[in-house]
């Protein structure tokens, strides 16, 4: 995906109308059009980076400080309790534009919004899994 081509950098260029929630140098905040919970919104980095995998650390930190702004002004000033944070890194975890976004879901108790995926079980016993997944020596 080029940048030219890319539907946030379009967004972040101003080329395409957004929903902008928050804007700083280094990151945008806008309303997310799928209409699937209320305040269903998109922060990006204005740097083209597809997500966490090829993100580097200068701009995830900018990117996670403008998402707990964005939070807390929910949580103090919108009469929200709680947020999810959703991010699909990679096309085989479902992401499904190119461009890294974190969805910002705000909660209030009782919603009724169902934001966990219903995962269908492991299928490994977790104590094989976790031989095969940890980092030999990095942890104390
Ligand atoms: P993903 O599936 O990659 O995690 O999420 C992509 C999100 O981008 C979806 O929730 C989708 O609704 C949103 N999206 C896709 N195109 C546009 C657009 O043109 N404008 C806005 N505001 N959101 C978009
Ligand atoms: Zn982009």
């Amino acid at each position: 995906m080029s940048v030219s081509g890319c539907i946030f950098c379009r967004i972040i260029r101003g080329e395409v109308p957004a929903m902008k929630v928050f804007e700083d140098d280094h990151t945008l905040v806008f309303m997310d059009i799928a209409g699937d919970a209320d305040g269903h919104m998109l922060a990006v980095p204005k740097a083209h980076v597809k997500n966490v995998l090829d993100c580097d650390v200068r701009t995830l930190h900018r990117l996670m400080d403008t998402v707990q702004r964005v939070s807390r002004h929910l949580t103090e000033n919108c009469g929200y309790d709680g947020i999810n944070l959703l991010n699909a890194s990679d096309e085989s975890a479902g992401q499904s534009v190119p461009h890294f976004h974190i969805h910002i879901i705000p909660r209030k108790a009782n919603d009724g919004v169902d934001a966990w995926p219903a995962l269908p079980g492991a299928a490994d016993p977790l104590e094989e899994t976790y031989a095969r997944l940890r980092i030999p020596g990095a942890s104390k």
